[in-house]
């Protein structure tokens, strides 16, 4: 069964070129929504297009950190589509990968133009668009079950989505008198190039046993697909949702229920 209130919606998704967010924009797309797919990554937007052909579907190459990038990516929304009803604010970098005393400065400042400013510029720049509209629209922004605790090795990270928990309680509280609705997802280890990246950084020659160790601390006793986070995406961004705002959603296998 659909979710209500999905079809014909606008949806804007970043970095919609892979994992969790290329999963949100396919969700979105069955759920009859049209689809403003956004990448940095030129060809994996392409991929994203050419691979699932859809008339409700068009792909923007543009950086979520720059201000230019986020207003040319929400006027291509409302040019091709005429308006807009929800974002998955979901590009993001793993950034560093180290103790808090070997991260390098600028390293930092980059996972936090991508990770945090982009979804404060993406935020920002859709709740202006929303009030434009006359209100109305949902927003979903993509944190991480890391952004509910520390951990050794990932701290630049783990703070960035830290961090954005707190913008969208904030925006959930300013925006939810006009109609809006502001939640986040914090998924556990999902099955994406992400974490396999992480696995190789880690386990120094010998990812599995990364992987292995990882699994071993979700009840579940596996990864997540990114269409367990997307379902959970399609879900907020629907009227189903429709009291929910200001949330902050585990969808981790339990990992972080301990
Ligand atoms: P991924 O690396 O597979 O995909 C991320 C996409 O974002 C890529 O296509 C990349 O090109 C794009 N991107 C990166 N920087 C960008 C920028 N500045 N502007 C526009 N696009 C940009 O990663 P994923 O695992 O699908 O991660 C998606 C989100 O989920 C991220 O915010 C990540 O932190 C979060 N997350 C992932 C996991 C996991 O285990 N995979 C867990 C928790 C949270």
């Amino acid at each position: 069964m659909a979710l209500r209130g999905l079809s014909g919606k606008v949806v804007i998704v970043t970095g919609a070129g892979s994992g969790i967010g290329r999963a949100s924009a396919e969700r979105l797309l069955e759920e009859g929504a049209s689809v403003l797919a956004v990448d940095s990554d030129g060809e994996a937007a392409r991929r994203l297009t050419d691979e699932l052909g859809e008339e409700r579907l068009l792909g923007v190459v543009a950086d979520v950190s720059t201000d230019e990038g986020t207003a040319r990516y929400v006027a291509a929304a409302r040019e091709r589509f005429g308006r807009v009803d929800g974002l998955h604010a979901n590009a993001g970098i793993e950034g560093p990968a180290g103790p808090l005393a070997e991260v390098e400065p600028t390293e930092f400042d980059r996972l936090i133009a991508v990770n945090l400013r982009g979804a404060f510029l993406g935020i920002r720049e859709i709740l202006r668009t929303y009030a434009e509209q006359g209100g109305g629209g949902a927003i979903v922004v993509t944190s991480s079950a890391l952004g509910l605790r520390g951990r050794p090795g990932l701290g630049p990270y783990a703070a960035s989505k830290a961090a954005v928990l707190s913008l969208v309680k904030t925006a959930a509280m300013e925006a939810g008198a006009s109609g809006v609705r502001v939640n986040a997802v914090c998924p556990g280890p999902i099955a994406t190039p992400m974490i396999e990246r992480l696995e190789e950084t880690f386990g120094a020659g010998d990812p599995g046993s990364v992987h292995d160790a990882i699994e071993a601390g979700i009840p579940l006793g596996r990864y997540g697909t990114p269409a367990e986070v997307a379902a959970l995406v399609a879900w907020l961004l629907s009227d189903e949702s429709s009291f929910a705002n200001g949330g902050v959603y585990t969808v981790d296998g339990g990992e972080s229920a301990g």
